[in-house]
């Protein structure tokens, strides 16, 4: 973990890492997204704080099982976030990145000089008790299925009910960091020309999909070649799918330009994608106007042009001219379940309410928006999110309601399988995929 290289300055001490991850696994623990728990730490420390917090939270429930066996009742906050830290990197000896010795020594110095200092002793006693009674805590811990599977029961008992044959491998695939995936802006480059070029840079690359190239060993982005120059974007191998989906076959009008809607853009990555694959009048809306921002600085890196507005999609009197659009892409706010491995603490802040919720509002963006669409136009229903409740029982419902609107092909659901359980398939690396929901929709006569 955190190898320097020849170049780069030295790490800074164990214990100082520690502490920095454990202030940011407070934060989450109060509700606080990873992004933000981070932006708070020095951006020195940022880069190590930010492993040790995914490696953390990616083995909370195991750490929290842990820390109440060890402890009945919690420390105060900070020494609680530091010891379940050192129990979630300790717990599994074959995975520890740290000989225990190392661990505690650095856990407990980071205890005695920070917000922690009070409890040093406890937290000492604890992990020491922990190395002693190791597997006798872990067979008990076990028996938890939250600290088994790492993830609250009421995702877990979800997953049980809408993948009966593979909620395993699902929750086990949230336990391995994603690889870098990368797509190559085709107005500036080309899958070729983008992994030779990282070849030439020893790095070494594998093409994935129509658009795409997979870095196994991932790297800070803005180091890549042509990255500056918006030769390509990073966008897993799901997302990619979006574009060709919308696009391909699509009937293009005579006299004018596409005219497409990306209703839910920021930060842009499916708009550019789009705007890469064709030429059109696409207007990109978002809610947020902090994150439409981030559309525009993304297109112009990419040199890419889009119409931009900081508008709820649900209310079209307030941004549409009345003119239909030829294709729609709908990608919806959900619950982001199916992109745990990217974003560990999602599982951590979801609550099951927050479904019906996230049903609720894509419900009406479908409703809404379906009257924009021409006729022989196209919808593209998108989530990443493994919940069938915001997926296929989306459409089920939509299609119940709407006689015009008529399936073409598209994926469905993409459930991710873990590295592990899928070693022996011979096409392991495409399943190596966030999860998402492809649906597609053609208009027709009601
Ligand atoms: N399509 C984006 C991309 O590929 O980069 C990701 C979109 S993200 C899944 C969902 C977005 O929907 C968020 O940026 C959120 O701000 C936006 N959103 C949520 N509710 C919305 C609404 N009512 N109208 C427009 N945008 C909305």
């Amino acid at each position: 973990m955190n190898v320097p290289t020849p170049s780069s300055p030295p790490s800074p001490p164990l214990w100082r890492q520690l502490q920095a991850a454990a202030g940011a696994l407070q934060a989450v623990r109060g509700g606080q997204s990873a992004t933000a728990a981070l932006a708070a730490v020095p951006p020195g420390l940022r880069p190590a704080a930010q492993a040790l917090l995914f490696h953390g939270l990616r083995q909370l429930g195991r750490a929290e099982a842990l820390r109440a066996l060890l402890a009945r009742r919690a420390p105060p906050p900070p020494a609680d976030a530091l010891l379940c830290l050192a129990l979630a990197l300790g717990w599994d000896e074959a995975g520890a990145p740290y000989t225990p010795f190392t661990l505690v020594d650095q856990t407990v110095e980071a205890a005695r000089r920070g917000p922690a200092r009070a409890q040093a002793g406890f937290v000492n006693a604890c992990l020491r008790r922990f190395l002693r009674e190791r597997e006798a805590l872990l067979a008990a811990s076990a028996r938890d299925p939250v600290a088994r599977w790492n993830h609250p029961r009421w995702w877990i008992e979800r997953l049980q009910r809408d993948w009966p044959a593979d909620w395993q491998a699902v929750l086990q695939a949230a336990d391995h960091p994603a690889p870098l995936t990368l797509r190559v802006n085709r107005r500036r480059s080309s899958v070729a020309a983008l992994q030779a070029r990282l070849a030439a840079a020893g790095i070494a690359a594998e093409p994935i999909g129509e658009d795409g190239l997979l870095l196994p060993r991932p790297r800070p982005v803005p180091e890549l070649p042509g990255y500056a120059e918006g030769a390509f974007s990073v966008q897993d191998a799901a997302a990619q799918l979006a574009a060709p989906l919308l696009l391909d076959g699509l009937a293009r009008p005579a006299g004018r330009p596409l005219r497409l809607l990306d209703a839910c853009a920021a930060p842009g990555g499916k708009t550019a994608h789009l705007l890469e694959r064709t030429d059109a009048d696409l207007l990109a809306l978002d809610v947020d106007l902090a994150r439409c921002a981030r559309i525009h600085e993304n297109l112009a890196r990419l040199g890419l042009a889009a119409r931009v507005r900081a508008a709820d999609a649900g209310d079209p009197y307030a941004w549409w001219d009345g003119q239909p659009f030829d294709a729609i892409l709908l990608d919806a706010p959900c619950s982001a379940s199916g992109i745990v491995r990217r974003h560990p603490d999602v599982r951590w802040l979801r609550r099951e309410a927050d479904i019906a919720r996230l049903a609720a509002t894509q419900d009406r963006l479908l409703q809404t928006l379906w009257p924009l669409l021409a006729l022989g136009g196209r919808l593209l229903f998108c989530t990443c999110s493994v919940f069938l409740a915001e997926g296929r029982e989306r459409i089920e419902t939509f299609r119940a309601r709407h006689t015009d609107a008529r399936m073409r092909p598209a994926p469905g659901h993409l459930i991710p399988r873990s590295a592990a359980v899928d070693a022996a398939v011979p096409d392991n690396r495409r399943r190596d995929n966030d999860g998402f929901f492809y649906s597609l929709l053609e208009k027709g006569p009601a």
